[in-house]
Protein backbone atom coordinates (compact mmCIF):
# COMPACT_ATOMS: atom_id res chain seq x y z
CA UNK A 1 0.00 0.00 0.00
CA UNK A 2 1.21 3.56 -0.86
CA UNK A 3 -0.03 5.36 2.09
CA UNK A 4 1.13 8.73 0.96
CA UNK A 5 -1.12 8.09 -1.87
CA UNK A 6 -3.87 7.22 0.49
CA UNK A 7 -3.23 9.85 2.38
CA UNK A 8 -3.93 11.61 -0.47
CA UNK A 9 -7.15 10.41 -1.61
CA UNK A 10 -8.53 10.81 1.77
CA UNK A 11 -7.62 14.02 2.21
CA UNK A 12 -7.12 16.07 -0.82
CA UNK A 13 -7.82 19.18 0.54
CA UNK A 14 -5.15 18.72 3.55
CA UNK A 15 -2.32 20.69 2.55
CA UNK A 16 -0.99 22.48 5.87
CA UNK A 17 1.87 19.83 7.92
CA UNK A 18 2.17 19.06 11.13
CA UNK A 19 5.23 21.88 11.43
CA UNK A 20 2.60 24.28 10.23
CA UNK A 21 -0.15 23.56 12.64
CA UNK A 22 2.60 22.94 15.86
CA UNK A 23 4.04 26.41 14.63
CA UNK A 24 0.86 28.56 15.22
CA UNK A 25 0.62 27.05 18.93
CA UNK A 26 4.23 28.03 20.30
CA UNK A 27 4.92 27.18 23.69
CA UNK A 28 4.03 29.33 26.50
CA UNK A 29 5.44 32.14 27.69
CA UNK A 30 5.32 31.05 31.47
CA UNK A 31 7.21 31.27 34.87
CA UNK A 32 8.64 28.57 36.10
CA UNK A 33 6.23 25.58 37.14
CA UNK A 34 2.79 27.45 36.15
CA UNK A 35 0.15 24.76 34.98
CA UNK A 36 -1.77 25.48 32.12
CA UNK A 37 -5.76 23.19 32.97
CA UNK A 38 -8.79 23.46 31.28
CA UNK A 39 -12.19 22.27 31.87
CA UNK A 40 -13.42 20.70 28.42
CA UNK A 41 -17.11 20.59 28.69
CA UNK A 42 -20.04 19.02 26.34
CA UNK A 43 -22.33 21.59 25.12
CA UNK A 44 -25.36 18.85 26.58
CA UNK A 45 -27.85 21.78 27.73
CA UNK A 46 -26.80 19.92 31.34
CA UNK A 47 -24.57 21.69 33.15
CA UNK A 48 -23.51 19.24 36.19
CA UNK A 49 -21.89 19.51 39.78
CA UNK A 50 -19.00 17.64 38.49
CA UNK A 51 -18.35 20.54 35.78
CA UNK A 52 -18.07 23.27 38.71
CA UNK A 53 -16.19 20.47 40.65
CA UNK A 54 -13.46 19.80 37.81
CA UNK A 55 -13.58 23.84 37.24
CA UNK A 56 -12.55 24.26 40.65
CA UNK A 57 -9.63 22.10 40.45
CA UNK A 58 -8.47 23.24 37.41
CA UNK A 59 -8.82 26.87 38.55
CA UNK A 60 -6.94 26.53 41.67
CA UNK A 61 -3.90 24.09 39.93
CA UNK A 62 -3.49 26.74 37.23
CA UNK A 63 -3.46 30.01 39.70
CA UNK A 64 -1.95 28.88 42.27
CA UNK A 65 1.20 28.17 40.22
CA UNK A 66 1.34 31.45 38.02
CA UNK A 67 -0.53 29.75 35.02
CA UNK A 68 -3.42 29.60 32.58
CA UNK A 69 -6.61 28.29 32.97
CA UNK A 70 -9.13 28.08 29.93
CA UNK A 71 -11.73 26.71 28.39
CA UNK A 72 -12.69 24.16 25.89
CA UNK A 73 -15.76 23.53 23.80
CA UNK A 74 -15.88 19.83 23.51
CA UNK A 75 -18.68 20.07 20.76
CA UNK A 76 -17.74 16.41 18.73
CA UNK A 77 -20.96 14.92 19.23
CA UNK A 78 -23.46 17.18 17.56
CA UNK A 79 -26.24 14.38 18.21
CA UNK A 80 -26.02 15.45 21.58
CA UNK A 81 -25.26 19.34 21.33
CA UNK A 82 -28.48 21.66 22.43
CA UNK A 83 -28.84 25.25 21.08
CA UNK A 84 -27.81 28.08 23.24
CA UNK A 85 -25.55 24.97 25.44
CA UNK A 86 -22.29 26.91 25.03
CA UNK A 87 -23.78 30.28 26.29
CA UNK A 88 -25.52 28.35 29.28
CA UNK A 89 -22.64 26.79 30.49
CA UNK A 90 -20.15 30.08 29.94
CA UNK A 91 -22.87 31.80 31.90
CA UNK A 92 -23.23 28.90 34.25
CA UNK A 93 -19.49 28.90 35.41
CA UNK A 94 -19.21 32.95 35.61
CA UNK A 95 -22.45 32.81 37.80
CA UNK A 96 -20.57 30.29 39.99
CA UNK A 97 -17.31 32.61 39.52
CA UNK A 98 -14.89 30.60 37.69
CA UNK A 99 -12.84 32.65 35.76
CA UNK A 100 -11.35 31.75 32.74
CA UNK A 101 -7.89 33.51 31.34
CA UNK A 102 -9.09 32.29 27.54
CA UNK A 103 -10.89 30.33 25.73
CA UNK A 104 -14.25 29.92 24.05
CA UNK A 105 -16.92 32.98 25.24
CA UNK A 106 -20.50 33.22 24.54
CA UNK A 107 -20.15 33.84 20.81
CA UNK A 108 -16.65 34.18 20.28
CA UNK A 109 -13.16 33.04 21.28
CA UNK A 110 -10.60 34.88 23.77
CA UNK A 111 -6.57 33.59 23.77
CA UNK A 112 -4.18 32.82 21.26
CA UNK A 113 -4.31 29.34 21.17
CA UNK A 114 -7.99 29.03 19.33
CA UNK A 115 -10.26 28.49 17.73
CA UNK A 116 -11.82 26.67 21.58
CA UNK A 117 -14.49 24.78 19.70
CA UNK A 118 -13.97 22.01 18.73
CA UNK A 119 -15.85 21.65 15.47
CA UNK A 120 -14.14 24.76 14.39
CA UNK A 121 -10.87 22.83 14.35
CA UNK A 122 -11.78 20.05 11.76
CA UNK A 123 -8.89 21.07 9.56
CA UNK A 124 -6.23 20.61 12.67
CA UNK A 125 -7.14 17.31 13.11
CA UNK A 126 -7.68 16.12 9.78
CA UNK A 127 -3.99 17.10 9.25
CA UNK A 128 -2.59 15.12 11.80
CA UNK A 129 -5.15 12.34 10.33
CA UNK A 130 -3.55 12.48 7.29
CA UNK A 131 -0.37 12.45 8.70
CA UNK A 132 -0.90 9.28 10.76
CA UNK A 133 -2.52 7.62 7.16
CA UNK A 134 0.72 8.35 5.53
CA UNK A 135 2.80 7.05 8.45
CA UNK A 136 0.41 3.53 7.85
CA UNK A 137 -0.38 4.27 11.22
CA UNK A 138 -4.44 4.82 10.51
CA UNK A 139 -7.10 3.81 8.00
CA UNK A 140 -10.39 4.13 6.70
CA UNK A 141 -13.00 1.79 7.98
CA UNK A 142 -15.88 0.74 5.70
CA UNK A 143 -17.91 -1.46 8.09
CA UNK A 144 -21.66 -0.23 8.27
CA UNK A 145 -23.90 -0.03 10.87
CA UNK A 146 -25.21 -3.30 10.66
CA UNK A 147 -21.93 -5.00 10.37
CA UNK A 148 -20.18 -3.62 13.57
CA UNK A 149 -23.92 -4.27 15.41
CA UNK A 150 -23.40 -8.27 13.73
CA UNK A 151 -19.72 -8.32 15.19
CA UNK A 152 -20.74 -6.82 18.43
CA UNK A 153 -23.67 -9.68 18.82
CA UNK A 154 -21.19 -11.97 17.85
CA UNK A 155 -18.64 -11.27 20.51
CA UNK A 156 -21.01 -10.71 22.90
CA UNK A 157 -21.91 -14.52 22.28
CA UNK A 158 -18.45 -15.59 22.10
CA UNK A 159 -17.73 -13.43 25.57
CA UNK A 160 -15.28 -11.33 23.71
CA UNK A 161 -13.93 -7.77 24.12
CA UNK A 162 -16.30 -5.62 22.03
CA UNK A 163 -14.65 -3.63 19.72
CA UNK A 164 -12.57 -3.73 16.43
CA UNK A 165 -9.23 -4.84 16.70
CA UNK A 166 -7.36 -8.35 15.26
CA UNK A 167 -9.62 -10.54 12.93
CA UNK A 168 -12.89 -8.10 13.17
CA UNK A 169 -10.30 -5.67 11.61
CA UNK A 170 -8.55 -7.60 9.01
CA UNK A 171 -10.81 -7.11 6.52
CA UNK A 172 -10.55 -3.45 6.38
CA UNK A 173 -7.17 -2.90 7.01
CA UNK A 174 -6.30 -4.90 4.17
CA UNK A 175 -7.82 -3.13 1.48
CA UNK A 176 -5.66 -2.10 -1.84
CA UNK A 177 -6.06 1.30 -2.39
CA UNK A 178 -8.05 0.79 -5.31
CA UNK A 179 -10.72 -0.87 -3.51
CA UNK A 180 -10.58 1.91 -1.06
CA UNK A 181 -10.62 4.36 -4.18
CA UNK A 182 -13.81 2.67 -5.70
CA UNK A 183 -15.58 2.02 -2.38
CA UNK A 184 -15.34 6.33 -1.63
CA UNK A 185 -16.40 7.03 -5.78
CA UNK A 186 -19.39 4.87 -4.83
CA UNK A 187 -20.52 7.33 -2.20
CA UNK A 188 -19.66 4.55 1.09
CA UNK A 189 -18.98 6.52 3.69
CA UNK A 190 -16.26 5.49 6.13
CA UNK A 191 -14.64 6.35 9.58
CA UNK A 192 -10.93 6.87 10.15
CA UNK A 193 -9.80 4.01 12.68
CA UNK A 194 -5.97 4.06 14.30
CA UNK A 195 -3.87 0.60 13.79
CA UNK A 196 -3.59 -0.34 16.85
CA UNK A 197 -0.38 -3.74 17.08
CA UNK A 198 -1.79 -6.25 18.99
CA UNK A 199 0.05 -7.02 21.85
CA UNK A 200 0.22 -8.22 25.56
CA UNK A 201 2.39 -5.38 27.21
CA UNK A 202 1.22 -2.98 29.82
CA UNK A 203 1.48 0.99 30.13
CA UNK A 204 2.08 2.53 33.02
CA UNK A 205 0.48 6.23 34.17
CA UNK A 206 1.64 8.50 36.77
CA UNK A 207 -1.98 9.82 37.61
CA UNK A 208 -1.44 13.09 39.75
CA UNK A 209 -4.56 11.61 42.12
CA UNK A 210 -4.39 7.94 42.29
CA UNK A 211 -0.79 7.76 41.76
CA UNK A 212 1.09 4.71 39.19
CA UNK A 213 -1.57 2.99 37.02
CA UNK A 214 -0.63 -0.39 35.04
CA UNK A 215 -3.13 -1.03 32.12
CA UNK A 216 -2.89 -3.26 29.38
CA UNK A 217 -1.77 -1.03 26.01
CA UNK A 218 -4.52 -0.50 23.66
CA UNK A 219 -5.26 -3.01 21.32
CA UNK A 220 -8.38 -1.42 19.54
CA UNK A 221 -8.94 0.19 16.33
CA UNK A 222 -10.44 2.52 17.69
CA UNK A 223 -11.81 5.49 15.63
CA UNK A 224 -10.21 8.77 15.19
CA UNK A 225 -12.75 10.65 12.50
CA UNK A 226 -15.90 10.02 12.24
CA UNK A 227 -17.75 9.91 8.98
CA UNK A 228 -18.18 13.53 8.80
CA UNK A 229 -14.53 13.90 9.60
CA UNK A 230 -14.85 14.92 12.79
CA UNK A 231 -12.49 13.53 15.39
CA UNK A 232 -13.75 11.70 18.37
CA UNK A 233 -12.92 12.74 22.00
CA UNK A 234 -10.12 10.66 22.01
CA UNK A 235 -8.34 12.00 19.25
CA UNK A 236 -9.85 15.81 19.36
CA UNK A 237 -8.91 15.46 23.50
CA UNK A 238 -5.30 14.31 22.59
CA UNK A 239 -4.18 16.91 19.68
CA UNK A 240 -6.22 20.06 21.54
CA UNK A 241 -4.03 19.17 24.61
CA UNK A 242 -0.57 18.80 22.96
CA UNK A 243 -1.11 22.47 21.08
CA UNK A 244 -2.89 24.36 23.73
CA UNK A 245 -0.18 23.04 26.13
CA UNK A 246 -2.00 21.78 28.51
CA UNK A 247 0.02 20.20 31.67
CA UNK A 248 -2.59 18.42 33.34
CA UNK A 249 -5.62 16.81 31.97
CA UNK A 250 -8.63 17.13 35.08
CA UNK A 251 -11.27 14.52 33.99
CA UNK A 252 -14.07 12.36 35.75
CA UNK A 253 -12.46 8.97 36.37
CA UNK A 254 -14.98 7.59 33.59
CA UNK A 255 -12.20 8.50 31.20
CA UNK A 256 -9.60 5.99 32.50
CA UNK A 257 -10.74 2.93 30.64
CA UNK A 258 -10.04 5.24 27.64
CA UNK A 259 -6.82 6.07 28.83
CA UNK A 260 -4.73 3.34 26.90
CA UNK A 261 -6.05 4.67 23.63
CA UNK A 262 -4.93 8.22 24.94
CA UNK A 263 -1.15 7.11 25.82
CA UNK A 264 -1.41 5.23 22.59
CA UNK A 265 -1.89 8.61 20.36
CA UNK A 266 0.48 10.41 22.52
CA UNK A 267 3.32 7.61 21.57
CA UNK A 268 2.35 7.75 18.06
CA UNK A 269 2.57 11.41 17.36
CA UNK A 270 5.94 11.65 19.74
CA UNK A 271 4.29 14.25 22.37
CA UNK A 272 4.58 14.23 25.80
CA UNK A 273 2.03 13.50 27.96
CA UNK A 274 0.13 15.73 29.98
CA UNK A 275 -0.53 15.16 34.00
CA UNK A 276 -3.48 13.07 33.94
CA UNK A 277 -5.79 13.66 36.94
CA UNK A 278 -8.43 11.67 37.08
CA UNK A 279 -11.16 12.70 39.64
CA UNK A 280 -13.66 11.37 42.20
CA UNK A 281 -17.18 10.46 40.72
CA UNK A 282 -19.63 11.95 42.79
CA UNK A 283 -22.07 9.79 44.48
CA UNK A 284 -24.90 10.20 47.20
CA UNK A 285 -26.19 8.17 50.39
CA UNK A 286 -29.31 6.67 48.74
CA UNK A 287 -32.27 7.84 50.88
CA UNK A 288 -34.03 4.53 50.45
CA UNK A 289 -31.27 1.84 51.33
CA UNK A 290 -28.25 4.12 53.42
CA UNK A 291 -26.10 2.95 51.01
CA UNK A 292 -23.52 5.12 48.59
CA UNK A 293 -24.38 5.64 44.98
CA UNK A 294 -23.65 7.56 41.99
CA UNK A 295 -25.52 10.56 41.49
CA UNK A 296 -28.17 10.42 39.15
CA UNK A 297 -29.37 13.13 36.60
CA UNK A 298 -32.54 11.24 36.94
CA UNK A 299 -32.92 11.00 40.26
CA UNK A 300 -31.64 13.45 41.90
CA UNK A 301 -31.91 17.15 41.36
CA UNK A 302 -28.66 18.31 43.12
CA UNK A 303 -26.43 16.69 40.18
CA UNK A 304 -27.97 19.51 38.09
CA UNK A 305 -25.68 23.07 38.96
CA UNK A 306 -28.80 25.14 38.02
CA UNK A 307 -29.98 23.67 41.20
CA UNK A 308 -28.28 25.33 43.62
CA UNK A 309 -28.43 28.86 41.82
CA UNK A 310 -32.39 28.11 41.94
CA UNK A 311 -32.29 27.56 45.69
CA UNK A 312 -30.20 30.30 46.23
CA UNK A 313 -26.85 28.91 47.79
CA UNK A 314 -24.00 31.48 47.72
CA UNK A 315 -21.16 30.53 45.25
CA UNK A 316 -18.67 30.85 47.87
CA UNK A 317 -20.39 28.13 50.08
CA UNK A 318 -20.48 26.18 46.80
CA UNK A 319 -16.45 26.89 46.76
CA UNK A 320 -15.99 25.82 50.54
CA UNK A 321 -18.06 22.64 49.98
CA UNK A 322 -16.70 21.98 47.14
CA UNK A 323 -13.10 21.97 48.40
CA UNK A 324 -14.36 20.57 51.62
CA UNK A 325 -14.73 17.50 49.39
CA UNK A 326 -11.94 17.82 47.02
CA UNK A 327 -9.19 18.52 49.63
CA UNK A 328 -8.98 16.59 52.80
CA UNK A 329 -7.49 18.89 54.71
CA UNK A 330 -9.55 21.71 53.56
CA UNK A 331 -12.06 22.44 57.16
CA UNK A 332 -8.91 21.61 59.05
CA UNK A 333 -7.18 24.89 56.92
CA UNK A 334 -10.58 26.58 57.35
CA UNK A 335 -10.90 25.93 61.58
CA UNK A 336 -7.18 27.35 61.92
CA UNK A 337 -7.60 30.60 59.60
CA UNK A 338 -11.32 31.88 59.73
CA UNK A 339 -11.83 34.81 57.64
CA UNK A 340 -9.38 34.79 54.95
CA UNK A 341 -10.80 33.77 51.20
CA UNK A 342 -10.64 30.22 50.66
CA UNK A 343 -8.52 31.05 47.31
CA UNK A 344 -5.65 31.64 50.24
CA UNK A 345 -5.96 27.87 50.57
CA UNK A 346 -3.28 25.77 48.87
CA UNK A 347 -4.70 23.28 47.06
CA UNK A 348 -2.66 19.87 46.40
CA UNK A 349 -4.23 17.28 44.19
CA UNK A 350 -2.16 15.14 46.47
CA UNK A 351 -4.93 15.13 49.28
CA UNK A 352 -7.87 14.25 46.83
CA UNK A 353 -9.97 11.51 47.64
CA UNK A 354 -10.07 8.36 45.34
CA UNK A 355 -13.08 6.87 46.19
CA UNK A 356 -16.30 8.66 45.46
CA UNK A 357 -17.20 11.98 46.91
CA UNK A 358 -19.82 12.43 48.89
CA UNK A 359 -22.97 15.32 47.59
CA UNK A 360 -24.11 15.47 51.23
CA UNK A 361 -26.55 18.24 51.26
CA UNK A 362 -26.75 18.39 54.80
CA UNK A 363 -23.01 19.41 55.05
CA UNK A 364 -23.73 22.01 52.49
CA UNK A 365 -26.24 23.54 54.30
CA UNK A 366 -24.38 23.99 57.26
CA UNK A 367 -21.20 25.31 55.31
CA UNK A 368 -23.63 27.70 53.80
CA UNK A 369 -24.77 28.98 57.15
CA UNK A 370 -21.27 29.63 58.16
CA UNK A 371 -20.21 31.19 54.99
CA UNK A 372 -22.76 33.56 55.19
CA UNK A 373 -22.30 34.22 58.64
CA UNK A 374 -19.66 35.14 58.12
CA UNK A 375 -19.92 37.80 55.33
CA UNK A 376 -19.89 41.56 55.38
CA UNK A 377 -23.61 42.37 55.57
CA UNK A 378 -23.01 44.38 52.56
CA UNK A 379 -22.09 41.07 50.86
CA UNK A 380 -24.98 39.64 52.35
CA UNK A 381 -27.07 41.97 50.70
CA UNK A 382 -25.77 42.83 47.14
CA UNK A 383 -25.58 39.07 46.64
CA UNK A 384 -29.59 38.18 47.81
CA UNK A 385 -30.75 40.60 45.98
CA UNK A 386 -29.10 39.60 42.72
CA UNK A 387 -30.70 36.30 43.66
CA UNK A 388 -34.08 37.94 44.44
CA UNK A 389 -33.76 40.09 41.01
CA UNK A 390 -33.35 36.78 39.11
CA UNK A 391 -35.74 34.16 41.11
CA UNK A 392 -38.29 36.64 43.20
CA UNK A 393 -38.86 40.38 42.08
CA UNK A 394 -41.16 41.50 44.55
CA UNK A 395 -38.65 40.50 47.24
CA UNK A 396 -36.32 42.58 45.67
CA UNK A 397 -38.24 45.48 45.20
CA UNK A 398 -39.02 44.87 48.97
CA UNK A 399 -35.05 44.66 49.88
CA UNK A 400 -34.53 47.75 47.38
CA UNK A 401 -37.25 49.62 49.19
CA UNK A 402 -36.26 48.49 52.60
CA UNK A 403 -32.25 48.43 51.91
CA UNK A 404 -31.02 50.55 55.00
CA UNK A 405 -33.24 48.64 57.18
CA UNK A 406 -32.23 45.32 55.58
CA UNK A 407 -28.29 46.12 56.18
CA UNK A 408 -29.62 47.03 59.87
CA UNK A 409 -31.35 43.32 59.99
CA UNK A 410 -28.37 41.60 58.95
CA UNK A 411 -26.68 42.85 61.54
CA UNK A 412 -28.41 41.38 63.98
CA UNK A 413 -27.55 39.02 66.41
CA UNK A 414 -23.70 39.87 64.65
CA UNK A 415 -22.12 40.93 68.16
CA UNK A 416 -20.40 38.59 70.67
CA UNK A 417 -18.54 35.02 70.50
CA UNK A 418 -21.67 33.06 68.92
CA UNK A 419 -22.97 34.82 66.26
CA UNK A 420 -26.30 34.03 64.69
CA UNK A 421 -26.65 31.44 61.63
CA UNK A 422 -30.07 32.39 60.83
CA UNK A 423 -29.67 32.38 56.67
CA UNK A 424 -28.57 29.10 54.76
CA UNK A 425 -29.42 30.22 51.51
CA UNK A 426 -30.73 33.41 49.26
CA UNK A 427 -34.24 31.28 48.99
CA UNK A 428 -34.37 30.86 52.67
CA UNK A 429 -33.43 33.91 53.65
CA UNK A 430 -37.10 35.60 52.09
CA UNK A 431 -38.65 33.64 54.12
CA UNK A 432 -36.64 34.03 57.53
CA UNK A 433 -36.23 37.57 57.20
CA UNK A 434 -39.82 38.12 56.06
CA UNK A 435 -40.58 39.88 59.12
CA UNK A 436 -39.26 42.68 58.62
CA UNK A 437 -41.13 43.98 55.86
CA UNK A 438 -45.01 44.67 56.63
CA UNK A 439 -45.57 43.86 53.31
CA UNK A 440 -44.39 39.95 54.30
CA UNK A 441 -44.81 39.84 58.00
CA UNK A 442 -47.25 37.42 59.05
CA UNK A 443 -47.93 35.92 62.54
CA UNK A 444 -47.05 31.79 61.72
CA UNK A 445 -46.53 30.70 65.87
CA UNK A 446 -49.58 30.54 68.58
CA UNK A 447 -49.14 32.23 71.33
CA UNK A 448 -47.79 30.01 74.29
CA UNK A 449 -50.43 27.82 76.20
CA UNK A 450 -49.64 29.35 79.31
CA UNK A 451 -51.00 32.86 78.01
CA UNK A 452 -54.63 33.42 77.51
CA UNK A 453 -56.24 36.05 75.70
CA UNK A 454 -56.78 38.23 79.18
CA UNK A 455 -53.21 37.62 79.82
CA UNK A 456 -52.07 38.44 76.03
CA UNK A 457 -53.96 41.88 76.27
CA UNK A 458 -53.02 42.62 79.67
CA UNK A 459 -49.15 42.57 79.18
CA UNK A 460 -49.34 44.02 75.71
CA UNK A 461 -51.34 46.70 77.31
CA UNK A 462 -48.85 47.18 80.15
CA UNK A 463 -45.56 46.81 78.27
CA UNK A 464 -46.95 49.25 75.01
CA UNK A 465 -47.76 51.61 78.21
CA UNK A 466 -44.06 51.69 79.81
CA UNK A 467 -42.12 51.33 76.07
CA UNK A 468 -39.70 53.77 75.81
CA UNK A 469 -37.95 52.98 72.53
CA UNK A 470 -34.53 55.43 73.42
CA UNK A 471 -34.53 52.34 76.58
CA UNK A 472 -30.94 50.44 76.28
CA UNK A 473 -31.53 46.97 76.09
CA UNK A 474 -30.86 46.43 79.98
CA UNK A 475 -33.41 49.35 80.78
CA UNK A 476 -35.81 47.66 78.23
CA UNK A 477 -35.17 43.96 79.77
CA UNK A 478 -35.81 45.54 83.37
CA UNK A 479 -39.30 46.36 82.40
CA UNK A 480 -40.02 43.34 80.59
CA UNK A 481 -38.98 41.73 84.11
CA UNK A 482 -41.62 43.92 86.03
CA UNK A 483 -44.35 43.06 83.97
CA UNK A 484 -43.38 39.38 83.74
CA UNK A 485 -43.66 39.35 88.01
CA UNK A 486 -46.66 41.41 88.18
CA UNK A 487 -48.38 39.14 85.93
CA UNK A 488 -47.43 36.58 88.17
CA UNK A 489 -44.90 34.97 85.68
CA UNK A 490 -41.71 33.83 87.01
CA UNK A 491 -38.69 36.08 86.63
CA UNK A 492 -35.63 33.48 86.61
CA UNK A 493 -37.01 30.15 84.37
CA UNK A 494 -35.53 27.86 87.02
CA UNK A 495 -37.72 29.02 89.58
CA UNK A 496 -40.38 28.21 87.51
CA UNK A 497 -39.27 24.95 86.86
CA UNK A 498 -38.80 24.50 90.48
CA UNK A 499 -42.19 25.32 91.34
CA UNK A 500 -44.72 25.28 88.79
CA UNK A 501 -47.32 25.98 90.53
CA UNK A 502 -46.51 28.69 92.16
CA UNK A 503 -45.95 30.57 89.01
CA UNK A 504 -48.31 30.96 85.48
CA UNK A 505 -45.41 30.56 83.56
CA UNK A 506 -42.07 32.09 83.09
CA UNK A 507 -40.45 35.01 81.17
CA UNK A 508 -39.77 32.52 78.60
CA UNK A 509 -43.55 32.59 77.79
CA UNK A 510 -43.42 36.19 77.74
CA UNK A 511 -40.54 36.83 75.84
CA UNK A 512 -42.61 34.88 73.25
CA UNK A 513 -45.14 36.36 73.35
CA UNK A 514 -43.30 39.72 72.09
CA UNK A 515 -41.07 37.30 69.28
CA UNK A 516 -44.33 35.78 68.34
CA UNK A 517 -45.88 39.49 67.95
CA UNK A 518 -42.81 41.09 66.74
CA UNK A 519 -41.97 38.37 64.07
CA UNK A 520 -44.14 36.04 63.53
CA UNK A 521 -42.07 32.93 65.44
CA UNK A 522 -41.49 32.12 68.88
CA UNK A 523 -38.10 31.36 67.53
CA UNK A 524 -36.32 34.76 66.37
CA UNK A 525 -33.65 36.95 67.09
CA UNK A 526 -32.95 39.03 69.88
CA UNK A 527 -35.93 41.12 70.57
CA UNK A 528 -34.67 44.73 71.56
CA UNK A 529 -32.23 44.58 68.66
CA UNK A 530 -35.32 43.54 66.02
CA UNK A 531 -37.53 46.25 67.82
CA UNK A 532 -34.65 48.72 66.98
CA UNK A 533 -34.20 48.04 63.39
CA UNK A 534 -38.30 47.98 62.94
CA UNK A 535 -38.35 51.30 64.19
CA UNK A 536 -40.82 52.34 66.72
CA UNK A 537 -43.71 52.88 64.94
CA UNK A 538 -43.86 49.42 63.31
CA UNK A 539 -43.26 48.23 66.87
CA UNK A 540 -46.30 49.42 68.46
CA UNK A 541 -48.65 48.61 65.26
CA UNK A 542 -47.58 44.95 65.35
CA UNK A 543 -48.34 45.26 69.19
CA UNK A 544 -51.36 47.29 69.52
CA UNK A 545 -53.10 44.35 67.52
CA UNK A 546 -52.90 42.16 70.38
CA UNK A 547 -54.26 44.86 72.99
N1 LIG B 1 -15.78 16.44 27.01
C1 LIG B 1 -15.42 15.63 28.11
C2 LIG B 1 -16.61 15.53 29.05
O1 LIG B 1 -17.53 16.29 28.91
C3 LIG B 1 -14.30 16.28 28.88
C4 LIG B 1 -13.26 15.35 29.34
C5 LIG B 1 -11.96 16.14 29.52
O2 LIG B 1 -11.96 17.11 30.27
O3 LIG B 1 -10.97 15.77 28.90
O4 LIG B 1 -16.62 14.67 29.90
Amino acid sequence: MDNNALAELLFPDITETRAEVEARYPERVLPEGACVTRIGPSPTGFVHLGNLYNAIIAERIAHQSGGVFYLRIEDTDNKREVEGAVEMLIEAMDYFSVRFDEGATAGDDNGAYGPYRQRQRKGIYQVFAKELVSRGLAYPCFLTEDELNAIRDSQTAAKENPGIYGKYAEKNRSLTLEEIKANIEAGKTWVLRYKAVMTDEHISVDDAVRGRLEMPRNCMDFVLLKSDGIPTYHFAHVIDDHLMHSTHVIRGEEWLSSLPMHVELFGALGWEQPKYCHTATLMKIDPENGGKRKLSKRKDPELALSYYRQEGISRDAMWEFLLTLLNSNFEEWRLANPGVSYLDFPYTLEKMSVSGALVDLEKLRDISKEVICAMAPEKVYDEWYAWCAEYNKEYAELLSKYKDRTLAALNVGKGGKKPRKDIENWKQACDFMSFYYDETFKVYDEMPAECDGDTVKTFFTKYLESYDHSDDSAAWFDKVRAITDELGFAVKPKDFKKEPDKFRGSIVHVTNMLRIALTGHANAPDIWEVSHVLGEDIVRARLEKWV
